[in-house]
């Protein structure tokens, strides 16, 4: 795409997002692999027309609040980088258009008041678990609070997990075979504790020492997608910090943060090199048991057949789809079997399914049909954000399908 993008030298972010905009061929590859476009039907809903309007925001054609509702209606899947054959990095250009456009954009004050209690809660454990022990109070009255504060209410589970304190170490079971480090991860900690617990002990037992950072925090992925870009990167510098350097990776087990961890280089342009060498040795639980060589769990006392939805942050954004089904499949007695479209994004997207619930609704609800009818006994995933918009949107269709973590899974047949 032709465009008058100014580069300012001192300005990396500029230089990223002009090449991006200037690789767009406008061949189109990419709208059938979009999720608004076919929601909605709009080019300006979708990848081409979203960079169009991106490029016309920059060159200051147009304004960054004329093109507002169409930005924030991407959700961020990534759909398109993996569709499109020029290698636009469309992850890039919006990422960094949000930061550069969140001041001039203008928010209403209900918008205001929804990213402060999103980027102040979210990112603390201690504060995401006092505001979903609030929020539960008001469950009973969710018909009576409509938009996004209402989406909110749909994500507070029925029993809340008791807190729980990770060990700061977990010695590996027999031969030592590898060191890494965990990224514990922000909601998943209060919604789901259970995944850390059994990521340490499929580590532990498949020979891998792991260390867990207490002074740890958010990994910033949430900031940047939602363009507060300055927050997302001193979340980044301090975890560059606090994580040890002896490690063979950093795991993570929820695909935004791995995706997050990997853009590091992209967020701290300026600090590149300690940047690249924390996002290289990022990566998904599943990966890096792909990679070290799974010691075989025993036999299921009976077959069971597992579906698995890929999230959109482990498949478009890390490139990680076979390694997961592949953990299950090692699993003897476990039938892997597919649902269908399983790389379209579920809705849930981050924040998604609070700042457009709509059309997050309805996403959800296909995913959830398309699970139910491939008739399996579980769902598997490695995001727990999808995990929760899919539960969700199970249960509401009467399904009792229970959602887990892969990890979960292989974690129970370790046990078994
Ligand atoms: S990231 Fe997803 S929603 Fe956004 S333009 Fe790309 S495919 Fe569409
Ligand atoms: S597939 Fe790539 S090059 Fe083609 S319109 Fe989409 S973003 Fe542009």
């Amino acid at each position: 795409m032709q465009h008058k993008i100014p580069i300012v030298e001192s300005d990396p972010a500029s230089r990223s997002m002009a090449s991006a905009v200037e690789s767009c061929v406008h061949c189109g590859f990419c709208l059938p692999t979009c999720p608004t476009y076919q929601e909605l039907g709009e080019e300006m809903d979708s990848p081409r027309g979203r960079i169009y309007l991106m490029k016309e925001v920059l060159e200051g054609g147009l304004t960054a609040r004329e093109a507002a509702p169409y930005i924030d209606r991407c959700l961020g899947c990534l759909g398109c980088v993996t569709a499109c054959p020029s290698g636009v990095a469309y992850d890039e250009l919006v990422t960094l258009y949000r930061a550069r456009s969140e001041n001039t954009r203008g928010r209403g004050l209900s918008s205001k008041m929804l990213r402060r209690i999103i980027l102040t809660t979210l990112p603390s454990p201690r504060l995401f678990r006092i505001a979903m022990q609030v929020s539960k109070l008001f469950t009973p009255f969710r018909k009576m609070i409509p938009g996004s504060f209402g989406a909110m209410l749909d994500l507070v589970p029925k029993h809340l997990p008791s807190a729980v304190k990770l060990p700061e170490f977990v010695p590996a079971e027999g031969r030592r075979r590898g060191r890494v480090a965990l990224l514990a991860g922000c909601a998943q900690q209060v919604l789901a504790p259970e995944i850390n617990l059994a990521t340490l002990r499929v580590l532990s037992k498949n020979g891998i020492e792991v260390v867990v950072p207490v002074e740890q925090g958010c990994c910033g992925a949430l900031a940047a997608h939602t363009g507060a870009g300055e927050i997302a990167r001193q979340q980044a510098s301090h975890n560059i910090k606090v994580f040890p350097d002896d490690v063979d990776a950093v795991i993570t087990n929820a695909a935004g943060c791995g995706s997050g961890l990997k853009e590091y280089p992209l967020w701290l342009a300026d600090r590149e090199e300690p940047a690249q060498k924390f996002a290289a040795r990022a990566m998904d639980i599943s990966q890096y048991l792909s990679k070290i060589g799974l010691i075989r769990p025993p036999a299921l006392a009976r077959s069971m057949r597992v579906a698995y939805h890929d999230a959109c942050h482990l498949s478009h954004g890390q490139g990680v789809r076979n390694e997961p089904r592949e953990i299950l499949a090692q699993i003897e007695g476990v039938e892997v079997v597919a649902i269908q479209d399983s790389d379209i994004c579920c809705g849930s997207a981050g924040t998604y399914s609070i700042e457009q619930p709509g059309i997050a609704r309805r996403m959800g609800q296909r995913k959830a049909q398309a699970i139910i009818e491939a008739d399996a006994e579980i769902i598997a995933m490695g995001n727990i954000g999808c995990m929760t918009q899919v539960e969700n949107h199970l249960r509401k269709l009467g399904s009792n399908i229970p959602v887990k973590h892969t990890v979960e899974i292989l974690d129970a047949a370790y046990q078994s």
